[in-house]
């Protein structure tokens, strides 16, 4: 199991898989922003490079503390492999996961952060 955080780290965007699960997790990070949530998108990506969950946050909407972006889309992603663990996948979020994100991708899931805007953080892995 290993989980990656990557801050302020350029490699891991060089990867097209990456930057493609990125873009559309910031599209999602805008349109919760559109509708009144917290601007946070996340996309959950198998092996092979396939988007299997999107989310965004929907705790305004959905009245539940646990619909965070991250949450979102692993749950997503858990339904479309019929497996939790999701074992080679990566999700990619828009900003650093709180804990309870952190702790719901830990098992078989790469974690691929959007850089920091100020720059000051750095990569680490678990
Ligand atoms: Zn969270």
């Amino acid at each position: 199991m290993q989980t990656l955080r990557v801050r302020d780290d350029h490699r891991v965007q060089d990867r097209p898989e990456d930057v493609a699960a990125l873009r559309r997790a910031l599209d999602e990070a805008r349109a919760a922003g559109d509708s009144g949530e917290v601007p946070i998108g996340a996309v959950v990506v198998d092996a092979s490079g396939t988007v299997i969950g999107v989310g965004r946050n929907e705790r305004e909407a959905t009245n539940d503390p646990t619909s965070h972006a991250e949450v979102v889309a692993l749950r997503a992603a858990g339904a479309a492999l019929g497996d939790w663990r999701l074992e080679g996948c990566t999700l990619a979020v828009t900003l650093e996961p709180c804990p309870m994100c952190a702790w719901s991708s830990a098992r078989g899931t790469r974690t691929t952060v959007l850089p920091d805007p100020c720059g000051t953080c750095c990569a680490t892995a678990v």
